[in-house]
């Protein structure tokens, strides 16, 4: 038995070895998947990695100042789609590129790259969870900070990275902007290739509407080296794409055949909080409460004047609804009762 046991260890050693000087140092499943990338790079074995699972009843309500999203309604016209073996990146030639600021961070993070984390199918494939609910296929936005010069030195700053994490789910309708990438994955398919996208880009249009409510934590790389240096925003709103556009995807190819797969399982949150900034637009109008309140004491009158002309104003629209909904109400009545007719049955 002993003798197996040995066997084996020299049989992943040098399976390891090969794969490794084949120069594909990592993968998603065996030998080379996530429960091993630890033996290589230490930090993917550290206590601040990432994914984790955001449990909704544990975040931290906060409201942080806005979001600057600088550049992101440009135009673009440099966008090369590259298949790394990994996953899909898209990368910006032209300057500036566009940049971010506000929300958590401290100073100006500009953008490096974006990439793409899927699965097999619809039911799973992003890296973060929701209470445990996966996504089909999740948006990393990686963006470096301007003061450390370039994203390598970045990665050593422990603030070094944002990453602006974006989540998919399904839709009947295709979502046009993706076109320009899908058709794109197509020329892309073999590992190592690159090709320039044929129209110009715009990151506004591929996200989301609502960018105001997104959780935020401190974690790491979900890629070996596995660095805990990134500071992740996960904006709450889905992206919605077709079975179709999401499916193009688990077209790519790494040496080994298809991408069919390529996200980290959850890691341990341990010590750390999760934020939640809720939309702080919704709190300004308690901000203007307040401000009244504070000058009722000094400007009474106007105050209870204004108060007056609304009262009235209100009352004249009740009765004017009142009138109204008398005399539809009884062109309605015959059609209402049609309608709750047929729902019977
Ligand atoms: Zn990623």
């Amino acid at each position: 038995k002993f003798s197996i046991f040995i066997l084996l260890i020299i049989f992943r050693f040098l399976s390891l070895t090969v794969l490794l000087t084949l120069g594909d140092d990592f993968g998603y499943d065996g030998i080379t998947g996530p429960n091993y990338w630890g033996e290589r790079y230490r930090e993917c074995a550290g206590k601040h990695q990432s994914p984790i699972n955001i449990n909704i009843l544990h975040v931290k309500h906060i409201i942080l100042p806005d979001i600057e999203f600088i550049g992101f309604d440009d135009s673009i016209d440099d966008v090369h789609v590259t298949n790394n073996g990994h996953t899909v990146l898209i990368e910006v030639k032209n300057e500036p590129h566009p940049r971010v600021r506000g929300g958590p961070l401290d100073g100006d993070y500009i953008f490096s790259q974006m990439h793409f984390h899927w699965g097999d199918n619809d039911t799973f494939g992003s890296e973060d969870t929701i209470n445990h609910r996966s996504f089909p296929m999740e948006l990393h936005m990686v963006f470096f900070k301007e003061e450390y010069g370039t994203p390598t030195n970045a990665v050593k700053h422990h603030d070094g990275l944002t990453v602006l994490a974006f989540f998919y789910e399904l839709d009947r309708h295709q979502h046009p902007a993706y076109d320009d990438i899908t058709s794109a994955l197509a020329n892309v398919t073999e590992p190592y290739t690159s090709v320039a996208m044929s129209h110009p880009f715009s990151f506004l249009n591929i996200l989301p509407y609502d960018l105001k409510r997104y959780f935020t934590y401190k974690g790491s790389l979900t890629t070996p080296p596995c660095s805990e240096v990134v500071i992740w925003l996960d904006f709450e709103q889905p992206i919605r794409l077709t079975h179709d556009q999401i499916e193009t995807f688990r077209e790519i190819k790494s040496a080994h055949g298809k991408i069919t797969h390529n996200f980290r399982p959850i890691q341990p949150i341990g010590d750390r909080i999760v934020f939640y900034n809720i939309d702080n637009s919704y709190f300004s109008y308690n901000t203007i409460d307040e401000d009244e309140e504070e000058h009722k004491d000094t400007h009474p009158k106007r105050k209870k004047h204004r108060n007056n002309a609304q009262n009235i104003l209100s009352n004249y629209t009740l009765i004017l609804c009142n009138v109204l909904l008398l005399v539809y109400g009884i062109h309605l009545s015959p059609l209402i009762s049609e309608v709750s007719f047929t729902t019977d049955f």
